[in-house]
């Protein structure tokens, strides 16, 4: 019998599910990698840092989403080595696999920018892991602050969030909501004007990719809430004692929440070949490595056009589509077509600061914001939801939260996620 080329895709984020997904049909095997048995669904971690969701609710198993792909197989491993010349990709679990065709969808990493003691010292919001160890966080400083009060003024809770972008937006918004609505309740010892968020901003503006409008109307949400925003000034250091902003001044915090910048997984320099400003490897215009038109990079960890020009931004919809044409231009070679170029189309992009409010900006020049951005992005994020029960599950979860302003995850501890890890596959 011939064998099926094989298509190997490391990684199981947006870009990956979306190339995997759109071979289904192909004539081809599929290989799916991923360090984790799940899809993180990255755009909602905040709320689950914030007590809003459980993680189940923002993680589906990879193996329910592709029980019905015949085609495809899936390998819990985390991908330690790619070598290009000889196809051939070497895993955690001392497995190697072959392949014909790469799809390289790894995504970003938090990057540091060199500042001294982000590693050691600030929480970053990356995986589901970080999203509930930053919740077991904020909870044990309360727990801290309220059995010994004189930790209050060293910072036990004052949380710093470092970046103005959507993700250190929605954080402080989602950290004042915390407050206001779950922890006031369950600390009364604690007075509220203890609770505190400031967040830094190296620029002279909040959402600096969105509208002036909007960026002006995030910060007056977040003022309104409470935030304390100092732009302008960057952290140069951050210590077991809170942050030293680049002016000098120094804040007292025990939490300190790192979501300045991304880039590229690390994986993406063990091959070798260009990368653009933040690690992204440059790609031709059908997704392909120059010199290697087996191997397509999509979403993050890749540097694809956008069609207002430069590399698309690092978000979930080109990653999506980005993954959908590495799929579609596999089956074009297959069929000796000749390849298409990839232009991401934008279809909008938006950030949300609380309930009841969020920023949506359209390409065609509409923004919206206040409550019917917040509906808008409530409607299009659970669109965007992989699986119908998980969707259905957040929904009736959020209706619960939004009615009641209960926050039911709140424990500081939680059993360890993704212990299971064979040592002794084997794959093709
Ligand atoms: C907190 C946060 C909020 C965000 N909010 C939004 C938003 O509101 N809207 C929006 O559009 N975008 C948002 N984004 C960005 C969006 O989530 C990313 O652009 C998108 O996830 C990129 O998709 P990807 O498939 O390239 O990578 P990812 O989704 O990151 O997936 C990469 C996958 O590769 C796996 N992997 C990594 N390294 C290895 C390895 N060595 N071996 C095996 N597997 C590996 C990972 O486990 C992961 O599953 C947010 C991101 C974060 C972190």
């Amino acid at each position: 019998v011939e064998r099926l080329p094989h298509v190997v895709v490391i990684g199981a984020g947006f870009a990956g599910l979306n190339a995997a997904r759109a071979l289904r049909d192909a004539p081809v095997s599929v290989t799916l990698i991923d360090a984790r048995n799940h899809h993180t669904f990255q755009p909602l971690l905040y709320q689950v840092a914030t007590a809003g969701l459980e993680a189940e609710e923002v993680a589906y198993p990879v193996r329910g989403i592709f029980q019905k792909q015949r085609n495809l197989r899936f390998l819990m491993a985390r991908v330690t080595g790619i070598d290009l010349p000889e196809k051939r990709i070497r895993l955690d679990t001392g497995v190697t696999v072959t392949y014909d065709y790469l799809v390289l969808a790894a995504g970003a990493i938090s990057a540091d920018f060199g500042v001294a003691g982000v590693s050691e010292h600030a929480l970053t919001l990356k995986t589901l892991d970080d999203a509930v160890r930053m919740r077991g966080h904020i909870i044990r400083q309360f727990e801290l602050a309220d059995a010994n009060p004189g930790l209050i003024q060293h910072g036990a809770l004052h949380v710093v969030v470092a970046g103005g972008g959507p993700t250190g937006v929605e954080m402080a918004g989602a950290l004042i909501e915390l407050f206001d609505h779950v922890l006031t309740r369950d600390f009364p010892a604690i007075r509220r004007d203890d609770m505190r968020v400031t967040l830094v901003e190296n620029g002279g503006r909040l959402l600096a990719p969105f509208h002036a409008a909007l960026s002006e109307s995030a910060r007056r949400a977040l003022e309104r809430r409470g935030v304390t925003l100092r732009f302008n000034d960057g952290i140069a250091g951050v210590d077991a004692g809170g942050v030293t902003l680049k002016s000098g001044e120094r804040i007292s915090a025990q939490t300190v929440i790192w979501s300045a910048g991304v880039r590229a997984n690390p994986l993406a320099s063990l091959l070798g070949v260009a990368q653009t400003r933040g690690g992204r490897l440059v790609v031709k215009d059908d997704l392909s490595l120059p010199d290697h038109p087996e191997v397509f990079a999509v979403g993050d960890i890749a540097a694809g056009a956008a069609a207002s020009g430069g590399a698309y931004p690092q978000l979930a919809r080109p990653a999506m589509q980005s993954g959908t044409h590495a799929a579609r231009q596999i089956e074009r070679r297959l069929h000796g077509d000749a390849p298409q170029p990839f232009v991401y189309h934008d279809p909008g992009t938006m950030a949300t600061i609380g309930r009841n409010d969020a920023v949506v900006q359209f390409p065609i020049g509409l923004r919206l914001s206040g409550v019917l951005g917040w509906l808008v992005w409530v409607f299009l994020h659970l669109m965007m939801l992989v699986g119908f029960r998980n969707r259905l599950n957040v929904f009736v979860n959020w209706a619960y939260t939004y009615l009641t302003y209960d926050r039911g995850a709140r424990l500081t501890q939680v059993p360890a996620l993704n212990t299971l890890r064979s040592r002794n596959g084997t794959a093709a």
